[in-house]
């Protein structure tokens, strides 16, 4: 192992509480803070100091680490009232790894440089099965000196494989919300075809491993589907309400830099869609529900499931 960092760990959800553990058990020394008080509960069973505050938690780390919802949590907590960076010690660090956007991350940089503290945009990708492993995939912006520093508290979570340096301050923002975007999108042409081919009368199973084994095939088509065709699972680990984040996000990128993307616009509609019809909770691929419930049948491998 490394040498051990004082490490402050703020936002403990879906994602975070695994995350936190596993820094924790790498015997970095956590302090950890969440507004939820069961969620920080959590992070003092695995081993971490429940702070107070967001600025009690940050005062006397060397590594701070964010996994919150969006752009105004990461806001508020990096540099709003109270914020961290204001409370963190000049030469330390902070790794936001909340899907965020560009135009935060700009500002929470500005205000990092003006305290001297480093600052690196690392999102992750996985969902909560590969936080709870400790193998998450991980998307680094930020000077080189900044991620070597990282390297050694995000290889606690993520897999060394996957931990990568993009470029400069707000790479990882950028690759992660493309990626999400082409996911999502991926996931609504999935339901649409699945849908479809039952309707005519297809038997799931062959039209599925048809698809797989044709140039159509996705990661999405090929793995995660498989979550609701064998056990009529929408994924809950991933809420409604931040994959519509995350989508609006992707079109606001695009329209900073000028992109017309009609196809993204439109299936970000879908997913609010599905949203407005399941809840802000409702599980991250609630769109493949959508087209179940338009077409009058479920996508199920077995008629139990
Ligand atoms: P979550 O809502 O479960 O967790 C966020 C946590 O932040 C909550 O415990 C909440 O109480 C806390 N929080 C919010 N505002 C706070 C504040 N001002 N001060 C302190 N704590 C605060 O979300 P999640 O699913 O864990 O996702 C976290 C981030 O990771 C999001 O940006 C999300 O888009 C991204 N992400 C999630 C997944 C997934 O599968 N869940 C996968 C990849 C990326």
């Amino acid at each position: 192992m490394s040498q051990p960092f004082r490490v402050a760990f703020i936002g403990l959800g879906h994602m975070g509480s695994h995350m936190c553990r596993h820094v924790c058990a790498a015997r970095h020394q956590v302090s950890a803070f969440d507004s939820d008080p069961d969620a920080l509960a959590r992070a003092v069973a695995s081993g971490a100091r429940g702070a107070a505050s967001t600025a009690d938690c940050a005062r006397d780390a060397e590594i701070l680490v964010t996994s919150l919802p969006g752009p105004p949590q990461v806001d508020e907590v990096l540099v709003g009232a109270d914020g961290a960076i204001a409370a963190l010690a000049p030469g330390s660090l902070v790794i936001d790894m909340s899907t965020s956007s560009l135009e935060v991350g700009r500002k929470v940089l500005a205000a990092a440089r003006r305290r001297r503290v480093e600052f690196l945009d690392a999102p992750v990708a996985g969902q909560t099965i590969r936080a709870e492993a400790g193998t998450l995939a991980i998307y680094a912006g930020g000077t080189q000196a900044a991620f070597a520093r990282a390297l050694p508290v995000l290889e606690t979570m993520g897999d060394p494989e996957e931990i990568f340096h993009l470029g400069p301050s707000g790479s990882g923002y950028a690759v992660k919300l493309l990626l999400n975007l082409t996911w999502f999108v991926h996931a609504v042409a999935a339901a649409e075809a699945l849908t479809v081919g039952v309707k005519a009368g297809v038997d799931l199973e062959a039209l599925h491993t048809a698809l797989v084994h044709s140039p159509a095939n996705s990661g999405f088509l090929e793995r995660d589907v498989r979550m609701v065709l064998d056990h009529g699972d929408y994924d809950e680990g991933f809420a409604m309400k931040l994959v519509t984040k995350d989508l609006g996000l992707a079109v606001d990128l695009a329209r900073d830099v000028g992109v017309p993307v009609e196809l993204a616009s439109l299936v970000e509609q879908i997913h609010r869609r599905a949203r407005a019809a399941y809840g802000d909770e409702a599980g991250e691929i609630s769109a493949i529900r959508l087209y179940e419930d338009l077409a009058g049948i479920q996508l199920r491998a077995r008629p139990d499931a």
